[in-house]
């Protein structure tokens, strides 16, 4: 199959349904996805201490130098390294103290030193820093230094050298990690420009689906795909509206896309696409807009409705994801996902994939990606091994909860022996 070329920002959503009758590959749908959406607009401004998660709106210039001085980056002993013998010992009479916050002020004249603490501002007239404990006699008027132990510059960090006045300390579109709080608080920032939350609505759809705190009627199950939505939705960053278990019926599900389109920059519903019920879904929606129905080739989530609806002016973007539950989370997480952090104004790094070796034999199709549950730890030789959890079955969700990472099997693949590699996709990670 030629894979379809993409449209361009140009062509209207219609362009998404020319794929209907196609087999897309994951890739291609992705970037389909990827292409009709566009980022949030408006901005807000957030208090450091809330900014965590939170998508930058606009590049963030250092206003000072980082650090402002030229400062010790050891306790020791400051000087200038024009006063190093330049054979056996360097005698160098101790002439006072530099704190860190406590600067020495005036200059420190040639053969002498001063006490220094990490982090104090190097004195005038000094340029290298002998570490204390390189240092072999010490009395309170001199130091002796050792011939050798120290090169002219050593162990002085540099005005600017974290950051430049003026130089982007942060890009706009990053995703605010712990260690960024801690740099725009090192620039004395308390508050950041940053895009205003994605609004994202979502739904289960299904006759059998009782939300807790329900009686389980004969034949029901408990809805489990919103709590993984809220779950995976939350970790993103975005603006929660749960609208709970919508009937299976044309007028409640037109109330809940027409609600859904007026609360939210994003609709997600699971359920209601697969081959026996897509008619039926795909009736309600007509009239709301322009939505495709995909067959995708992956395991699992094979089918997929993505598209735009518009209710009174107002419209939002549409993803009809799959019922099973864990074809709920692979769709999100590899043909959602980008698209959800792209509207929310972000310029993430793409997934990252590590390679891990398979313990034993996985069985695969070529012709489709498959993502398998799965465990990856180091092994005894020290690189990552990984081994399946349980039954992969797209409706246990067992097998999600005990994995840490998913296995990538590719398009063109075929079976994995024990001992091959395979790409892992790991759900946790310190950031
Ligand atoms: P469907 O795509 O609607 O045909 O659903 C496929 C399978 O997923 C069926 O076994 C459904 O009962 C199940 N399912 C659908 N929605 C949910 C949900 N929200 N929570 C748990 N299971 C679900
Ligand atoms: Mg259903």
């Amino acid at each position: 199959m030629t894979p379809p070329t993409l449209p361009d920002a140009s062509r209207t959503l219609r362009a998404i349904a020319d794929y209907e009758s196609e087999m897309l590959t994951v890739e291609e749908a992705r970037r389909l996805v990827l292409s009709m959406v566009e980022p949030v607009q408006e901005v807000e401004p957030v208090d450091l201490r809330s900014a965590l998660g939170r998508v930058l709106a606009n590049d963030v210039l250092s206003p000072i130098d980082v650090p402002a001085h030229d400062n010790a980056a050891m306790d020791g002993y400051a000087f200038c390294s024009g006063d190093i013998a330049t054979n056996g010992v360097t005698t160098l009479r101790v002439a006072g103290t530099a704190w860190a916050g406590r600067p020495l002020h005036g200059t420190v004249d040639r053969g002498s030193c001063v006490r220094i603490m990490t982090g104090a501002v190097m004195p005038e007239g000094c340029d290298t820093v002998v570490p204390q404990e390189l240092i072999t006699s010490t009395n309170p008027e001199s130091i002796d230094m050792p011939q050798g132990v120290v090169r002219a510059g050593d162990h002085r960090r540099h005005r600017g050298e974290d950051l430049q006045c003026g130089q982007p300390a942060l890009r706009s579109g990053r995703i605010l990690h712990p260690a960024d709080l801690g740099l725009l608080a090192s620039l004395g920032i308390g508050h950041v420009m940053v895009k205003r939350r994605l609004r994202v609505a979502f739904f289960s759809t299904g006759d059998e689906l009782r939300s807790l705190g329900q009686i389980l009627d004969d034949g029901c199950i408990f809805d489990s795909n919103r709590y993984t939505l809220i779950g995976m939705l939350t970790r993103l960053g975005c603006e929660l509206v749960d609208m709970g278990v919508v009937e299976d019926n044309a007028t409640a599900l037109d109330a809940a896309f027409r609600s859904a389109c007026a609360a939210a920059d994003v609709v997600i519903t699971s359920g209601g696409v697969s081959v026996g019920e897509a008619d039926h879904t795909r009736k309600v929606i007509a009239g709301l807009g322009e939505v495709a129905f995909w067959k995708i080739a992956m395991r699992p989530g094979r089918p997929m409705a993505f598209g735009r609806i518009t209710d009174e002016g107002k419209s939002a973007c549409l993803f009809g994801l799959p019922g099973n539950p864990v074809a709920v989370m692979v769709t999100f997480y590899f043909l959602a996902r980008d698209a959800l952090l792209h509207m929310m104004g972000a310029s993430p790094a793409p997934l990252l994939q590590l390679q891990a070796v398979s313990e034993a034999t996985i069985r695969k199709k070529p012709g489709r990606t498959e993502y398998q549950r799965a465990v990856v730890a180091t092994g005894a030789d020290g690189r990552a091994s990984v081994r399946i959890t349980g039954s992969q079955g797209s409706g246990v969700l067992r097998s999600m909860s005990e994995a840490n990472c998913m296995v990538v099997l590719h398009h063109n693949r075929g079976n994995v022996a024990p001992g091959e590699s395979v790409d892992v996709v790991v759900f946790d990670g310190l950031t």
